[in-house]
């Protein structure tokens, strides 16, 4: 690990626009590739009589895995620019993105929107877009990829600038938040070198916007927030629950209490990486131990925090929510599972309260019959079991939800206020 501040990146964009590409000439041209790659695909190239090594070659390489079946996991990738240590979290096509981006683990601070200058924006850049929107990305630098398809062509690079700006101002994205580029992944142009095949373009390669993102800020001024994803028995010390800091701090002696399952006593122990520490900060993946507390009064999708500010149990909560895809169209009553932080509970929507207009964020309707897809509406909700959930205006990393049915993602949402 590295000393800079860390960055959690996600690379969205329409399929075939390039995402993976730039995953990959990202990590080949921060010399991030891990070596065995590199030393595996040199020799390669040499017994071909290839000679050298380049880029393309370790793309051609990754695509002939791909045709074998082998996936290639550009998700949970690392690199580092001078200001930051990247990680880029799941990215989509990865089965459970949408999932994932909501519900902790993987929540991204920023991202790479990939669109390709011949195709430009396509419906997954829109959907893709919203999502960013409605989830809190905060800054959006759009490579406008596959520049040397159009014969980098600059008209070309400001229609797409200008269509995807529209997009930005349709889901009300600050566009002063977004930033371009044009980029050919492939070829390399303007990704870490500033292209001569661009010589209209004099604002910074891809690496250059990376490196200037604003500093992301820990949570660490919120209240303690540690969704518990395990409970172990460990000899010696007892009942372990496991899981990462959300927000806050947690130190050895602070008064802890879970919940939904309204149990609670003194942290006695915390262990990081098989070593006791005295404190665990928000990114912090612990075990702890807490006094008094067995191996069934506590379970996975509980959340714990500190006992004088325990974390919120909802008896209904107020949502804004994305329909991203559903067969027919919902109606109150409908009854999803509903996925937050490591919860997963079954959850009416009790009613349908307003439908918004996505392209001013306004009410379009008051108390509408249904929603379907690509619809944006706020919804109250009534957990058919205790859920621990936050107003995401108060603590967003414990704020937002997937909703899924018939093995799919059908919304995303994040919680406006709770009915305890
Ligand atoms: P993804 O589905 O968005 O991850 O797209 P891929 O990275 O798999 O790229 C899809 C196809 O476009 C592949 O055949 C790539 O080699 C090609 N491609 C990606 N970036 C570029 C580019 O900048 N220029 C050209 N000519 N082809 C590209």
């Amino acid at each position: 690990m590295s000393d800079k501040p860390h960055q959690n990146l996600a690379v969205i964009g329409h399929v075939d626009h390039g995402k993976s590409t730039m995953v990959g000439r990202l990590l080949f041209e921060t010399g991030s590739v891990p070596e065995h790659v590199i030393e595996q695909h040199r020799e390669e190239a040499e017994e071909k009589g290839k000679g050298g090594f380049e880029f393309a070659y370790v793309m051609d390489n990754l695509a002939e895995e791909r045709e074998r079946g082998v996936t290639i996991d550009i998700a949970h990738q690392e690199f580092d620019t001078d200001e930051y240590y990247f990680t880029i979290v799941d990215c989509p096509g990865h089965r459970d993105f949408v999932k994932n981006m909501i519900t902790g683990a993987s929540q991204a601070d920023n991202a790479v929107l990939v669109v390709a200058a011949d195709d430009g924006v396509a419906p997954q850049t829109r959907e893709h877009v919203f999502l960013a929107r409605t989830l809190g990305i905060d800054e959006m630098i759009v490579a406008v990829n596959k520049m040397d398809v159009v014969d980098y062509d600059e008209n070309k690079y400001k229609e797409v600038v200008s269509d995807v700006t529209d997009l930005l101002n349709q889901v009300a994205f600050p566009t002063e938040d977004a930033s371009f580029v044009p980029t050919s992944a492939f070829e390399g142009d303007n990704v870490s070198e500033p292209s001569e095949n661009t010589p209209w373009y004099d604002g910074d390669t891809l690496l250059e916007s990376l490196n200037n993102l604003p500093e992301p800020q820990p949570p660490t001024d919120a209240p303690l927030r540690l969704p518990i994803q395990d409970v172990y028995t460990i000899s010696g010390i007892g009942t372990v629950p496991v899981g990462r800091i959300e927000t806050g701090i947690m130190n050895v002696g602070d008064n802890v209490s879970f919940q939904p399952s309204d149990v609670g006593g003194e942290v006695k122990t915390i262990e990081m990486h098989h070593e006791e520490v005295p404190e665990a900060e928000p990114g912090d993946n612990v075990g702890f131990n807490v006094r008094g507390i067995g191996k069934d009064d506590i379970r996975r999708g509980d959340v714990c925090g500190p006992a004088d500010e325990p974390p919120t149990v909802a008896e209904t909560f107020q949502a804004q929510v994305v329909v991203m895809q559903h067969p027919s169209v919902i109606t109150a009553g409908y009854t999803p599972v509903f996925h937050a932080h490591t919860a997963q509970v079954a959850c009416t929507i009790e009613s349908i309260d307003q439908k918004m207009d996505p392209s001013t964020g306004e009410v379009a309707e008051e108390n509408p019959d249904f929603i379907q897809s690509g619809d944006a509406a706020v919804v109250t909700v009534r957990p058919q079991k205790p859920l621990s959930i936050e107003p995401s205006s108060e603590i967003p990393e414990l704020g937002s939800f997937a909703v899924r049915d018939m093995g799919q993602t059908i919304a995303a949402g994040k919680v406006l206020s709770v009915n305890e």
